[in-house]
Parts: C-alpha cells; structure tokens; sequence
C-alpha cells in the first residue's frame, strides 16, 4: 500500500475486512492455535507464537508506517532491544547514546554485557566521538534521537551512512518521534524500534514493543528469534496498538501544538532557567531537527531555577498533568527524571548528562493547550518567593 499516505495507511494498512464474517475492523483472535486442512496442510497460520492475525495487521501497518518492509511485534521494547542483540555475538561491541532511555542503559549495561557484549555510552550527537568510539568489533550502533530525557538529537543520516560504510547495524529508537514526524529508514538506518507504549499505543493501556527493517537478512534473523524466544505481544496488546495507531497522525499533530505553546510559556517564565524542545529556535540543533524531523513532537524537559525542592513544588501542585513515568499518552504527564526514570543511572552518569535535581520532564497530552499552560502557570505559583530569588 506504499502509494497511500500516511493517514490512510494508518487505517487501512494490513487492515482489510476480515473475509468470513466482513468485520470492518480486524478482530482479536484470541486463540493459541489453528485447526489444520490436512496432514501437514496449515491455512497460512499454526501457532500464535508464530504468527496471529491481530499481530500481523499490527506489524504490517506499522511498517508500513515506517515506509519500511517488515514489522515485528514484541512484549516491549525492552524484548525488541534483547532481540536485536541476537543479530549480535558474544564479543561484538555496541555503541549507544549516553543519554538513552534509563531502563535501555540498565539492560545494556547490567544485562546484555553480561553474556559477552561489550557497549559503549557515547555522545551520539557528534560523529566524530561515534567514529573515537569504533573498534573493530564494533557491529550495532544504537540511538536515540531526540534522546531522553535531554531531547539532544542525532544526525540520522550521517550516522546511518556512516555505518554502513562500516558494516555496522544502525538501529534508531523512534518513540519519541514516531514515523509522522520521523523516519529514520528513509534516512538510511537498518532498524527502527519503538516502544509502543508510548504515542503508537497512545492511551496509557497497553506495554509492547515493535521493530521495522526492510532488510531480509535482518528480518529472517529477528524473526527467527521472535518466535523461538517467544517473546511476543499478546492478541489484544496488538490490538490496541493497532486502534492506537489509526489516530496517531491528528494526535501527533495536537500534542505537538500544544507542546509548542507550553514551551514558549515556558521559555519566558522567571522561575524557569531553562526550556529544552527542539521546536524553539533556542534549541542548540534546531536546525538539525528541522532537516530530518517533520514535526517536534510532546516531550519537553525544563529546569526550574530553584533546585530540587522548587521542583518538588511544582510536580505536587499540577493537577491535569499526572505524576507519573512513561509518557506519550492523551493525558499529560510530569516527572523527575533524577528520583524516577532515570534513577537506574549512577549520579555521576546523571550530572555528566545534565540530568540536575531541578530538571523536570513532561509528556503533554492533547488536552485543551490553554488549560494546560494554565495548570503548569499555577504550580509554578506556588513555588515560595525566597530573600535570594528576589534579590
Ligand atoms: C518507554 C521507553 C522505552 C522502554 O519501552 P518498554 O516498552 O517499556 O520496554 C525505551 N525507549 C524509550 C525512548 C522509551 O520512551
């Protein structure tokens, strides 16, 4: 369905009327296994570990989301990153952004290194560390982009080129991005994660995960290990992706503009030190974000003036955005990184990465913007006035 567009895609990829009953939207078959024909004689399906019709409308249309050949669910993405380190063998080396996901550190780093993968955590936004970096048996490249929680982008395309030259897997995590506003196989890379989770999903109820690539070799690999490892996402799970997605183009479009709206509030607050959305002409690669990025997405990350106990004030006394992890639902979210998601990183690591005690990060949903900027206004009210910030 490659001539389609982006919204058409997202609802009718891999989504035709199911051909017994006609049902308009494909249903969740809720079923371990498949009655045969004959002796050895199956009807395209045996076993959901294998394959299942939910999933595999799940997987097409994301793929072709990504503009990308094949799609692979998985329980999270956490599973899809254990996945692609099978294309991996002990003794390879992994670059990956030393700003990531903190759960993405902790499995690298604390995990996979155990079974003979050796990472390295490096800044990804400058080829020339990437390229410092490279060893011989360097084989995968991971990154992420815009990375978490410091939104700091990376050239996707300079990367991508790079390592093929190299013979080295590009994999990009697109969860914060999402195919509407980013896509990274059209800028060469190999493979595109996601957490699900997050904007696919959309709606805060379901933990998958999912890879592209429109490599066969690749592909022939993780499928492989999709099924022999089992680590899969359930019917409903895929289904729920999958009714996600079909939205996913209007909700991009609202989170991004309310996202806009809240980082210039933001930008000229007197409590607030700093504002990072790659959206904003301050932002230090905003013109990288314009080149390879087609909008800038709901995450921004700030930094109240006052420190720890000022931000504390502000993430108990917002009312529509939710003290919570995760992020890329309707609803909006606040949240430490330092105490919550990140907290899987060594303080050291945390202050290297300008991860301070004053930082906070949001997730702003598609609620009304002008009520939002107002909740956020008003919890930054409460912020005490102190003898030295009125100076
Ligand atoms: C949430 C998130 C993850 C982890 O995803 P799971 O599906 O929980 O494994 C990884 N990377 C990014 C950028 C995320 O936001």
């Amino acid at each position: 369905m490659k001539e389609f567009r982006f919204e058409t895609l997202a609802i009718h990829a891999g989504q035709k009327p199911e051909p017994v009953t006609g049902a308009v939207v494909v249903p969740i078959f809720q079923t371990s296994t498949y009655a045969q024909e004959d002796v050895g004689k199956a009807r395209g399906y045996e076993y959901s570990r294998t394959d299942n019709p939910t999933r595999k409308a799940f997987e097409e249309c994301l793929a072709s989301l990504e503009g990308g050949k094949y799609g692979l669910g998985f329980g999270s993405l956490k599973i899809s990153r254990i996945a692609c380190m099978y294309l991996l063998s002990p003794g390879d080396h992994v670059i990956v952004s030393d700003d990531v996901y903190g759960g993405t550190y902790r499995l690298f780093a604390s995990v996979n290194a155990r079974y003979g993968l050796e990472f390295d955590f490096v800044d990804t936004t400058q080829l020339n560390l990437i390229k410092k970096s490279t060893k011989p048996n360097t084989k995968m490249i991971w990154i992420e982009t815009p990375t978490n929680p410091m939104l700091k982008l990376c050239d996707i395309e300079q990367i991508a080129s790079w390592a093929k030259s190299k013979n080295i897997i590009s994999v990009v995590d697109n969860t914060f991005m999402t195919p509407y506003f980013q896509k990274p196989l059209s800028l060469g890379t190999d493979i595109v994660a996601h957490s699900c989770t997050k904007y696919l999903g959309g709606h805060s109820d379901v933990v998958s995960g999912a890879v592209v690539t429109s490599d066969e070799k690749i592909y022939e690999v993780l499928k492989f290990h999709q099924n022999a490892v089992g680590a899969i996402p359930g019917p409903f799970d895929c289904w729920l992706v999958l009714r996600g997605m079909k939205t996913l183009s209007c909700r991009m479009r609202d989170h991004e503009a309310n996202a806009m709206k809240i980082a210039k509030f933001l930008g000229g607050h007197p409590k607030v030190s700093k504002v990072v959305y790659p959206g904003l002409s301050s932002h230090p690669q905003h013109e990288l974000a314009k080149k390879q990025m087609t909008g800038f997405g709901g995450m921004i990350t700030f930094v109240i003036k006052g420190g720890l106990e000022d931000a504390r004030t502000v993430l108990r006394n917002t009312k529509l955005f939710t003290l919570a992890e995760s992020l890329g639902g309707v609803e909006s979210l606040i949240e430490h990184p330092a105490i919550m998601t990140h907290a899987s990183l060594p303080k050291e690591r945390r202050e290297e990465l300008g991860i301070s005690d004053g930082l906070i990060r949001i997730s702003v949903g598609i609620e009304n913007g002008d009520d939002l900027v107002e909740d956020i206004a008003s919890a930054l009210d409460k912020i005490p006035q102190r003898a030295e910030a009125r100076g």
